[in-house]
């Protein structure tokens, strides 16, 4: 379809970080308004932390109808915020907001965009699944509801400071109904029992260690027990191959990379701002 033309009545979208330079956002937003011949436009706007205040007042001063949210604001825009939606009240982190009619509403649409991924690359099921999360940090918060709801069997949770793990633990476990009943063990990263790594069916790093300073390493090392029956995935997305993918694929594991979030968080924030449906594969191919 036609891009349409800018005019009175062009809708504005965006994304806030700092730095906010090399998002993808723009390009996968954009594409989506092209192809669906919507009037609207998605900017990167970056606000550095002392200005966030301000910025929150011009969405709703400019009319702003939507925002996705990055480092280092995620969890710092909650305060001006009118709600906050069950996904984001969990992880309290918020990722998108949806500015209706002046009211900001905050969302987290990270871990379902991991399950979009996971659903749309690989031939897996997480029904039933034992998963080694490696981190508690904004990213694995969302990721570990979204597998809960998605109905894992058991969650291991690997982290550097081993405090980070049992917060993330103790909160998962007073807010879960008896349904939803998940046994959740943790330990500090490198000290896994070799039975759970070897039981695992599902990998996922979400530390950023394998991208920028740290590209070439990899979070885990217990290479000698993976085989083809696990699936590692990892949430980075620069470089494509992490040294963490890399080494998985060479024990014959299946392999799933950050990009695929990316896309599918970004995917369903777009439906919360146009109420608009938009495939998965638009966005992925943007990436
Ligand atoms: P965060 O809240 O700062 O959490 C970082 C986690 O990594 C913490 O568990 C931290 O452990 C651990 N970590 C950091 N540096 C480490 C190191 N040198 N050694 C060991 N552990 C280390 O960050 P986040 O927002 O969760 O983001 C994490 C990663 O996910 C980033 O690479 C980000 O780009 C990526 N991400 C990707 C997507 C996507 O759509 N693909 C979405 C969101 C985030 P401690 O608790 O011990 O500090």
């Amino acid at each position: 379809m036609q891009r349409a033309a800018i005019s009175g009545e062009t809708q504005i979208c965006g994304v806030i970080g700092h730095p906010v330079r090399h998002t993808a956002s723009p390009m996968m937003h954009n594409t989506g308004y092209e192809k669906l011949g919507l009037n609207y436009r998605y900017m990167a706007f970056d606000v550095a932390p002392d200005q966030l205040g301000a910025a929150m007042a011009g969405i709703r001063a400019l009319g702003i109808v939507g925002l996705n949210v990055t480092i280092p604001h995620k969890e710092a825009v909650i305060p001006y915020l009118d709600e906050l939606d069950g996904s984001a009240k969990r992880v309290q982190a918020v990722n998108t907001i949806v500015n209706r009619n002046g009211r900001l509403i905050g969302y987290n649409t990270d871990g379902a965009g991991f399950i979009d991924a996971f659903q749309a690359e690989t031939t897996r099921t997480l029904q039933g699944k034992s998963v080694i999360l490696i981190g508690a940090g904004g990213a694995a918060k969302g990721i570990a509801w979204a597998l809960i709801d998605a109905g894992i069997a058991a969650l291991t949770i690997l982290n550097r400071s081993l405090e980070k793990a049992q917060d993330l633990q103790r909160q998962i476990q007073s807010q879960l109904a008896n349904a939803q009943e998940v046994p959740i063990t943790i330990f500090p990263l490198n000290q896994c029992p070799d039975a759970l790594i070897t039981a695992a069916d599902i990998l996922i790093n979400t530390t950023p260690i394998g991208m920028g300073d740290t590209q070439g390493q990899s979070p885990f090392s217990r290479w000698e027990l993976i085989t083809a029956h696990h699936l590692c995935c990892d949430i980075i997305y620069k470089p494509v191959m992490t040294a963490f993918l890399q080494a998985a694929q060479e024990k014959g594991a299946q392999i799933l990379g950050g990009a695929g979030m990316l896309a599918g968080q970004g995917r369903l924030s777009f439906e919360k701002f146009t109420g608009h449906h938009i495939d998965y594969a638009t966005f992925r191919n943007v990436l």
